[in-house]
């Protein structure tokens, strides 16, 4: 018989049943509350009085729960680092795409322990900071060969896997697009679909246009791969209408959007995922997220965790850039990093602590949510839990 495992004295736990959280409200908290784990998911939750026996307990004594961290857009399959590059942007270098080439030369040198492990010391110090679920994208290889060992590691390794064949066009193709978009759409696709969740495309000026998008975006539709999309990240462009066209799960960054593009998301199953760690690694325009909230769209947070443009593994730092910089209420900024996550991936499971969610939990050291924004940079994470398993 299996074991059941009550957690009780919970200060504030917050649950995010998806059936009581509409799209864009704030989660509810209950106070002196209590749930248990059963197989590694949330069989009970209420009042601590009111909780059922359980075989095992343990009491948190009045600090705050919240469901853990869905990280729904990072970059880990990766060597090196671009420390100098960042320094050279803070003193006046603007961002480009073409950064990317510096970790793509680095990537393609390692070998595949090396790279496994990068992933491993990031995922893991992702979970110290209360993520619970994380996405990952190659697009780093930018070889058949290299784009599909790092999928490969990234499904091993991470909940989700994305393939970025088209993150940019490598050096050798610079005169010749039309191939690379051709390797990536057929060959590349096609060795890598058995391991692909998702098909993203970084559609932006200096890496590829729409009619390239399409391209991919058509060749992941024929093989049945969802899609998602970077979008609209350095200045205004097609990719979030495209997302929307395409039934992306997610458009990511979302930063230079119009009207006509809000409401598209607005109206649209589209997840707009926010990746505000970029804004503040580049020292760019955060994008409206009031806009986005008001008009009713979806909205996640995200820490786009990658060598480049934002080396942040922290969903605690990305939350309180939310509230702080782009004037998301802190309830809104929680549900965005959790269920919003959640929903960027399109899974049920995770992103909630209603009755069947996957025990995937954070235990503060605050007697409520609200310190995450409150009190920036601090190390509020007590303890957290996987599956009904401490993991950090
Ligand atoms: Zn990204």
């Amino acid at each position: 018989m299996s074991k059941t495992l009550l957690v009780t004295g919970i200060g504030e736990l917050t649950v995010n049943d998806p059936q009581a959280v509409d799209n864009s409200s704030a989660p509810d908290p209950l106070a002196d509350a209590a749930f248990v784990i059963e197989d590694g998911r949330v069989a009970w939750y209420g009042p601590a009085r009111k909780a059922p026996e359980a075989d095992g307990r343990i009491d948190v004594r009045g600090k705050a729960v919240i469901p853990g961290f869905v990280d729904s857009h990072a970059h880990l399959v990766f060597a090196g680092d671009r420390a100098a590059e960042f320094a050279a942007r803070m003193t006046g270098t603007p961002y480009s795409a073409g950064g990317i080439r510096t970790t793509v030369a680095a990537t393609r040198a390692a070998d595949d322990d090396q790279l496994r492990a990068n992933v491993r010391r990031l995922v893991h110090e992702m979970a110290k900071q209360g993520t619970t679920t994380v996405e990952c994208k190659t697009g780093y290889g930018l070889t058949l060969e290299d784009e599909l060992r790092a999928l490969r590691i990234a499904k091993e390794e991470c909940d989700a896997a994305t393939f970025l064949g088209a993150h940019v066009v490598p050096a050798e193709y610079a005169d010749r697009r039309a191939d690379y978009v051709d390797l990536v759409r057929g060959p590349m696709l096609d060795a890598c679909a058995e391991y692909a969740d998702y098909v993203d495309v970084f559609c932006e000026r200096g890496a590829y246009d729409e009619a390239e998008t399409r391209l991919i975006l058509d060749a992941a539709k024929a093989r049945g791969i969802p899609v998602r999309l970077h979008a609209n990240q350095l200045g205004h462009g097609p990719g979030v209408q495209l997302a929307v066209e395409y039934a992306a799960a997610s458009a990511d960054h979302c930063t230079y959007l119009s009207e006509r593009d809000i409401e598209a998301l607005a109206c649209s199953e589209t997840v707009a995922t926010l990746l505000p760690g970029v804004e503040f690694s580049t020292r760019s325009p955060y994008p409206d997220a009031r806009a986005l909230l008001d008009a009713g769209a979806s909205v996640a947070i995200a820490t786009d965790c990658n060598p480049g443009s934002c080396y942040t593994s922290s969903m605690p730092f990305c939350l309180a850039l939310a509230v702080r910089e782009m004037h998301m209420s802190p309830g809104e900024a929680l549900r965005a990093t959790t269920l919003g996550g959640a929903e960027a991936l399109r899974r049920e499971d995770v992103g909630h602590l209603a009755v069947g969610a996957r025990a995937d939990f954070a235990v503060l050291e605050a007697p409520s949510f609200l310190h995450l924004a409150y009190r920036p940079g601090v190390p509020l994470i007590h303890s957290v839990w996987k599956n009904g398993e401490r993991v950090g």
